[in-house]
């Protein structure tokens, strides 16, 4: 007889522009503890904004290749894009039927916490590494300051972002946002 074991999932939704070593540490720590992740693009419609600078495609990209990088094994995880909705409270359901079925919420974000666990799931609070420094906010401010940005992401995720013309995408999107003004 075969015994098949329901397999537990978790999800993880961010919108990761772009990835960095916060989001590889935080997926590596989700895994420890169920046995597929479900990891959510978030905001997948936004691209060439200076929050979003990165479309999902590249996204899909660079954490595909992150994950590649650091040995996360590919049976593990699925990388679903999710474009945002404008009502809170059916987000929950539209995430649901975007995904595989899971059981557990990982967020640091007290809006989709919130959202989650109104619906009855079990939401839980991952640690945060560094994030003085491991934030795409971060990442992407050191990008247009002419810092050094590569020590807080993968090398895979620079290899992206040198083949899509990332950093300047981001310097050409503030120049117009001060256009804008
Ligand atoms: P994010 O990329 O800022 O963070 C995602 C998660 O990554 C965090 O919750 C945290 O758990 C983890 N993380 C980030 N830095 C880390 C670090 N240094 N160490 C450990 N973990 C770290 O993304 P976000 O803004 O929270 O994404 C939420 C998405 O959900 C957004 O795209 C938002 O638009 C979407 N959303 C949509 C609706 C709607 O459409 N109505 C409602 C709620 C949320």
């Amino acid at each position: 007889m075969v015994i098949t074991m329901n397999k537990v999932r978790g999800i993880l939704i961010g919108r990761m522009q772009p990835i960095h070593y916060g989001h590889i540490q935080v997926i590596k720590k989700i895994l420890d503890e169920v046995d597929e992740i479900i990891i959510g693009i978030g905001s997948a419609q936004l691209s060439h904004e200076l929050k979003d600078p990165f479309t999902a495609g590249e996204r899909i990209v660079m954490i595909t290749q992150a994950l590649v990088e650091h040995d996360i094994n590919p049976s593990r995880y699925y990388i679903i894009p999710m474009e945002d909705i404008n009502f809170n409270a059916i987000w929950v359901a539209h995430v649901k039927m975007m995904t595989p079925p899971f059981s557990v919420v990982y967020s640091g974000n007290p809006l989709v916490k919130q959202l989650f666990a109104e619906e009855g799931f079990k939401v839980k609070n991952p640690p945060l590494y560094d994030r003085l420094h491991l934030s795409g906010s971060e990442v992407r401010r050191r990008m247009l300051e002419g810092e050094n940005w590569k020590e807080l992401v993968s090398n895979s995720t620079i290899s992206v972002m040198e083949e899509i013309n990332g950093v300047e995408r981001l310097k050409n999107l503030s120049l117009k946002e001060i256009s804008d003004l």
